[in-house]
């Protein structure tokens, strides 16, 4: 393991203050102080919300009761793109082209890789200057490494508290290697996937599956001796774009030239963003796009929670040993080993 840097202990130091902090507070009033605006409040209930403490569980339950509410009036916005495409210096410029046109911005992120003292995206937030600076701005680093589903699902908490404490942009940015966009997307109003004009592969590092969901591409590091190349890349995703199958919400994906370097493309960024808001909230998208998220999450956390139900219940641990044996010793198929372990569960 990873021996933690200073920047990590002094950060996790940071949490074990916070949690203690939050330890001695009632849900009632974070959830006052929260929705007041009160920065370190919502941070406090992030780590809450985060914590796997039974005690914690129960009172972020509380809290998320109390503020849910109040939640909702945000524009959320996923960002994806392949290490090095640009996603943290976009989002300090994007973020800081809201916070002018007098928005409050919120950043968080799905990194289910991430682990304490090896550095998380967002962990190190100087990568963030201007934002991390700004009083209407809020960065969180992804909840510390583990399952996917349990990692996502904390930070989609976080999303409805930070829409409890004002801010009505919310940017999830995550590593684009796979499954995490999937996480996001299903948190997420709105996909942006962020890419770059490769050598000879236009479409370097973008993942069909992953382009599929994108409600715009952003051709970054359109700048300089690069922007012939961008431009040729944008018309590709362009023309690949428009072979993909229709998108639910019947919005037609668009490709986007920006320099996040140089602060270019931002307006037509937002623009097309107001444009895909207007055309959801228009055909009724929008709400049921969210009622199917909420539905979604729900039947995911009872198949996670009932799977590791399953797995720490002594009975079926035991029974669990023997069954494997027979099915690696081809004396019994998976299906009825599976059938017969559930049964003795269900008992
Ligand atoms: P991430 O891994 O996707 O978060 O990428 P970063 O934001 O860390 O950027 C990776 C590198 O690309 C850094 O050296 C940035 O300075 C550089 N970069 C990011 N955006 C641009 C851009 O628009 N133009 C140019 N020329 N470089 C950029």
């Amino acid at each position: 393991m990873a021996i933690p840097s200073r920047k990590d202990q002094s950060q996790q130091a940071v949490e074990r203050i916070r949690a203690e902090r939050a330890k001695g507070e009632s849900a009632e009033n974070l959830a006052v102080q929260l929705q007041s605006g009160n920065r370190s409040a919502l941070a406090r209930a992030i780590t809450l919300v985060e914590s796997a403490q039974e005690t914690d569980i129960i009172k972020a339950e509380q809290l998320l009761r109390l503020i849910l509410p109040h939640s909702g009036k945000s524009m959320r916005i996923g960002i994806s793109g392949v290490p090095g495409a640009g996603k943290s210096t976009f989002i300090e410029a994007f973020g800081s082209y809201l916070l002018q046109a007098g928005k409050k911005v919120a950043v968080l992120a799905v990194d289910p890789s991430s682990e304490a003292g090896k550095g998380s995206i967002l962990g190190d937030k100087t990568r963030m200057n201007e934002l991390a600076a700004h009083p209407d701005a809020f960065i969180r680093p992804s909840p510390a490494s583990g399952a996917l589903g349990g990692v996502a699902r904390k930070t989609r908490e976080a999303i409805f508290l930070c829409e409890a404490a004002g801010y009505d942009w919310i940017l999830v940015e995550t590593v684009g290697v796979g499954q995490s966009e999937t996480a996001v997307h299903s948190m997420v109003d709105f996909f942006l996937l962020i890419a770059l004009a490769g050598a000879g592969d236009e479409l370097q590092g973008i993942k069909r599956g992953i382009m599929e969901m994108a409600d715009l591409v952003v051709i970054n590091k359109a700048d300089g001796d690069n922007l012939p190349k961008a431009k040729a890349a944008r018309q590709e995703v362009q023309r690949a774009l428009h072979f993909f199958p229709e998108l639910p919400s019947g919005w037609i994906p668009e490709a986007l030239l920006a320099s996040s370097l140089e602060k270019s493309g931002l307006a037509e960024i937002l623009d097309a963003i107001d444009r895909y808001r207007q055309h959801v909230k228009g055909n009724g998208y929008f709400e049921q796009h969210r009622k199917e998220q909420s539905r979604w999450w729900l039947r995911e956390t009872i198949q996670h929670a009932l799977v590791d139900l399953f797995f720490a219940q002594p009975t079926v641990q035991q029974e669990l040993l023997l069954r494997e044996e027979e099915v690696l010793r081809q004396q019994q198929s998976v299906s009825e080993a599976a059938r017969h372990l559930i049964a003795i569960f269900r008992k």
